[in-house]
């Protein structure tokens, strides 16, 4: 039977639903919970980002700000910026799109960054209080890892999860927040000894690898769910053809679409793999669209903490 395709986009507009809900809860009592996004210059991909962060907050009702450095700007200034956001009220989240021009320090200024106000989870404090189970900030794509397990009720206590990839953004947190949901995690990378029947012991299988089409059928337990984080694009047409070709319907539209665009999105995970799986996120379609209906969570998470108090205050006045 194939596997269960589990709806990233369904689930992400559930949770920007939510999210909104919440933000005209607090607008009632006078409070509009606010995201600083520094994009420093003109890197065409990161523009793409940026807007569709700057979208959603619109959609959700969070208020935005576009900060736009120019491409020579120096550690210092940078630091100089990010300390008037730490500064300012209003803004309850501040976002540093990477990558950072060279020149710039980028550790240094993910460092300056308000720990109350890292809605990307990076600081050290936040990665601190997520392996403590303390209240924080999660990093968006592992969190909604999370939440498409959760939301698609998939067991996760007790049940066998490796982790291929250990970056600090994906592999790492997403590995302590299934180890905090009480499964068994196994970490795996590029030094990893006999991956795929490494592989094969998981029930949840989350490959966050950057390889296209990595995970094939012999790294995967037949009924696993497998997430799939990669986002990888394909140009070329026998790569295109050597992945998808002979793979379940749908696949005519992406013929159709990479035949008009000369690319497509594939993960780290085989599309064969939805012959042994038994539930898998498609790409696109998949984490993606979680990662930003994360960051607006994140953002009402954020003002919510930091101006807590105030909010029950105003809802009792
Ligand atoms: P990364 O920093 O490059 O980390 C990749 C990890 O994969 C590393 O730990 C690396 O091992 C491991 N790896 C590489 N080749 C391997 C191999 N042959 N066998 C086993 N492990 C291997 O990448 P990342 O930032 O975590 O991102 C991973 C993927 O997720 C990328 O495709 C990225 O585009 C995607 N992503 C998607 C979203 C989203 O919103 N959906 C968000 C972030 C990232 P070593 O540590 O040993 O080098």
């Amino acid at each position: 039977m194939p596997a269960l395709i589990l709806d990233g986009i369904k689930i992400a507009r559930d949770i920007r639903a939510e999210v909104a809900a919440e933000v005209r809860t607090m607008s009632a009592v006078g409070i509009r919970p606010g995201l600083a996004v520094v994009l420093v210059g003109h890197n065409p991909a990161s523009e793409i980002y940026v807007r569709g962060k700057v979208k959603a907050c619109e959609e959700v009702g969070v208020y935005s700000e576009k900060l736009t450095p120019p491409e020579a700007i120096t550690t210092t200034e940078l630091l100089k910026l990010i300390e008037e956001l730490n500064r300012r009220d209003e803004i309850d989240g501040i976002l540093v799109q990477l990558p950072l021009p060279p020149q710039v320090d980028s550790k240094k200024v993910l460092l300056a960054v308000d720990p109350a106000k890292d809605v990307d989870g990076f600081h050290p404090m936040n990665v601190g209080f997520l392996s403590t189970q303390r209240p924080g900030l999660v990093p968006c794509t592992p969190a909604g890892v999370m939440e498409i397990l959760k939301r698609s009720n998939i067991p996760i206590a007790g049940r066998e999860a490796v982790v291929v990839g250990r970056s600090d953004i994906v592999g790492k947190p997403a590995a302590m927040l299934l180890t905090n949901a009480n499964a068994t995690v196994t970490i795996c990378h590029s030094r990893t000894h006999d991956l795929p029947s490494v592989c094969r012991r998981a029930d949840i299988l989350v490959a966050a690898i950057g390889r296209s089409g990595m995970i094939t059928r012999d790294f995967v337990k037949p009924g696993a769910t497998v997430i799939d984080v990669g986002m990888n694009t394909v140009t070329d047409p026998a790569e295109f053809q050597r992945f998808f070709s002979g793979t379940p319907a749908g696949n005519a539209k992406r013929e159709e679409a990479f035949r008009k665009k000369g690319s497509t999105l594939i993960g780290d995970v085989h599309p064969e793999v939805a012959e042994v799986a038994g539930a898998l996120t498609p790409v696109p379609g998949g984490v993606g669209p979680l990662t930003i209906a994360m960051l607006m969570f994140n953002t009402v998470k954020a003002a919510k903490m930091r101006r807590g108090s105030r909010v029950g205050e105003l809802s009792r006045a």
